[in-house]
């Protein structure tokens, strides 16, 4: 193992009721097949709510960047190459993986971040087989934008594509950093002429939409369909919904057009369905849509070296390691786009 990797590190721990403190872990040594990630940036997610208010023993962590600071045996990866870590540790040979839907993966190793020490500590432990490697070109501030934005925002267009490809119109539920992936993925895989309405409550969320190319519509006082008219529009072919609640998301159903389908992205809720008047007699679909293939990433790194300058806007705050309990402070407030830790 290289010298300059300490025996311990010090990880921030989620003690729960919103407080974070540091502890000292011991650096992990990497097997066979397994590479030792030096993390370089980690950005905040929605989904570490749980996580921040009741208090975990693993270190979270599931947007990371960063470079191999050592490489288990029978792994190809060179030491110092920058990459990103795939939250799902598929296996690779269950009969979804074989099919390359990883992120569906029967025989799940584990979920990084949130069963396995993740990207807030300085050194993260990963199966060689999800470190997406991506060059020195892009920061890893960048590179992070590969997994939630880009990943789960662009799978969340594959999925509904597969109901319509000519999608003309486009409801984005919530203006969180899922939702403004799914706009900003929206534009760079259907076109920037494609009308995208983003539905939130928070001004600041709303302009960010406005900056990133969409149409925002703000439903403190009107519902998503009114919001719609407002710009000439009765209804939209697809309805996306990022934001995990159960209101925003059955608001979004009246709105989606005869043929129409909306895509599930934001976990929790529910979703009451009238089947014959809102699925079957307008032929309306229900999807689900669950973080991204392994196999998604090549054509997404492509897509940030060509559009880099504008998915940047998505990231608004930077913080270091130690200001982590402010920088979930500054997130949970709702005023930011995505917020990355870097070390
Ligand atoms: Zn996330
Ligand atoms: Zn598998």
């Amino acid at each position: 193992m290289n010298n300059i990797i300490p025996d311990t590190m010090y990880v921030p721990r989620f003690l729960g009721e919103g407080r974070i403190g540091p502890i000292e872990k011991l650096v992990p040594e990497p097997g066979p097949g397994q590479l030792l990630i030096q993390v370089k940036a980690n950005a905040l997610c929605g989904s570490e709510r749980g996580q921040f208010f009741n208090g975990t023993e693993v270190t979270p962590g599931h947007e990371a960047a960063g470079v191999v600071a050592a490489a288990g045996p029978g792994t190809t990866t060179p030491v110092g190459a920058a990459g990103v870590v795939f939250l799902m540790d598929f296996c690779g040979e269950c009969r979804s993986c074989l099919r390359g839907r990883t992120n569906q993966c029967l025989a799940k190793r584990g979920d990084m971040g949130f069963n396995r020490d993740g990207g807030y500590g300085a050194y993260e432990l990963v199966n060689e087989t999800i470190f997406f490697p991506v060059g020195e070109d892009i920061s890893p501030a960048e590179a992070t934008m590969l997994l939630d934005i880009m990943g789960t925002g662009g799978h969340a267009i594959e999925r509904a594509l597969k109901m319509e490809l000519a999608i003309g119109s486009l409801l984005v539920v919530g203006a969180g950093p899922i939702g403004l992936g799914v706009l900003a993925m929206a534009r760079l895989l259907l076109g920037e002429g494609l009308p995208v309405f983003v539905t939130d409550v928070v001004p600041y969320r709303l302009n960010l939409a406005r900056d990133l190319g969409g149409q925002p519509l703000d439903v403190r006082e009107q519902s998503p369909q009114d919001g719609l008219r407002a710009h000439g529009q009765e209804r939209v072919d697809v309805a996306i919904d990022t934001s995990g609640n159960a209101l925003a998301r059955q608001a979004a159903l009246p709105a989606i057009d005869r043929d129409g389908s909306l895509v599930c992205v934001g976990h929790g809720g529910e979703l009451t369905l009238n089947v014959s008047r809102d699925v079957i007699a307008p032929e309306r679909a229900v999807l689900g849509s669950e973080y991204f293939r392994y196999d998604e990433l090549p054509a997404n790194l492509e897509r940030l070296r060509v559009h880099r300058a504008y998915l940047n806007q998505i990231i608004t705050h930077r913080f270091g390691v130690d200001e982590i309990q402010g920088a979930f402070e500054t997130f949970w407030k709702g005023e930011t786009g995505k917020v990355v830790i870097e070390q």
